[in-house]
């Protein structure tokens, strides 16, 4: 699933692509891809101009001028990928394919393509003012790399999760915004603690180190343009480089960039868990 990285950079890609965009038509080829009412929300999307792409958490809300919002979730396997005379000659394959669920046609020729092999993930059309009242957004905790999510501010929202793991606590979308299973244990690993660990076990200093690192490993990962294990994809068709670069995550058996201690994998949180018994307790 895509994560913050991921989503950060499909966005900064469209903000720039589709801006000004007018759109012309929408072909739907899986009406499950808008489950609130497929005919309605390709009609009111049709002569729409966008004004910008956004995220909240890994959700992806793309503005309109008619005080609509497109709110997308790419949940497992979705992509959305930008076809027009800018990027036409990066991509290779061949638009719309087997998975593609949603093309939405501008008046210049150009084509954003939502695909989504597993069909998990969707797209909504709302009023803009009805976007904070959206549960599913309400309970999204703090962006990690904005100004309000301080050393402090972590150290009180673990404090609410005292008995449970720290892997489990990051991963929770209820306490910070964006963070999944890769980051989660890059973190982990650059602030040398052990995923296991209770929330009310971490010092002070720990959670100021966890702090740096969660802000570290998204900035880095965003630089090199997010993670591909399989179907992510940016705003172009590329794939992100970050997971060549990774400390732990998908390294079982691997030297520990930093000790040369083989790195370890687990089962915490429910999740596959990677870390360096040299370098985490
Ligand atoms: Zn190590």
């Amino acid at each position: 699933m895509p994560e913050l990285p991921e989503v950060e950079t499909i966005v900064r890609g469209l903000d720039g692509l589709l801006a000004a965009k007018v759109v012309a038509e929408v072909r739907v080829f899986y009406p499950g891809s808008f489950p609130d009412d497929p005919a309605l929300t390709a009609t009111r999307l049709t002569g729409a101009v966008i004004r910008r792409v956004d995220r909240r958490g890994k959700a992806i809300l793309i503005y309109l001028d008619n005080s609509r919002v497109l709110m997308v979730h790419l949940k497992m396997t979705g992509q959305l990928i930008y076809y027009g005379q800018e990027t036409a000659s990066r991509i290779s394959e061949l638009l719309p394919g087997r998975s593609t669920r949603i093309a939405i046609h501008f008046i210049d020729g150009s084509v954003l393509y939502f695909n989504d092999q597993r069909k998990f993930g969707w797209m909504k059309l709302l009023a803009e003012e009805e976007l904070t009242r959206q549960p599913f957004l309400q309970k999204l905790g703090v962006e990690p790399l904005s100004g309000a999510f301080t050393a402090g501010h972590l150290e009180k929202l673990l404090n609410r999760r005292k008995g449970s793991s720290v892997k489990a606590a990051l991963l929770d979308q209820s306490i910070i915004a964006g963070i999944g299973n890769i980051y989660a244990d890059e973190s982990l690993f650059l602030s040398g603690i052990d995923p296991d660990r209770r929330c009310r076990d971490l010092t002070s200093e720990e959670v100021k180190r966890l702090h740096r690192a969660i802000r570290r490993v998204l900035r880095e990962s965003i630089k090199m343009g997010g993670s591909t294990r399989r179907n992510y994809r940016n705003a172009i068709g590329q794939t992100g480089d970050y997971l060549t670069k990774a400390w732990v995550y998908g390294r079982t058996g691997e030297a520990c960039r930093k000790c040369g201690r083989p790195i370890m994998k687990k089962r915490t949180a429910g999740r596959g868990t990677h870390y360096c018994p040299g370098c985490q307790s």
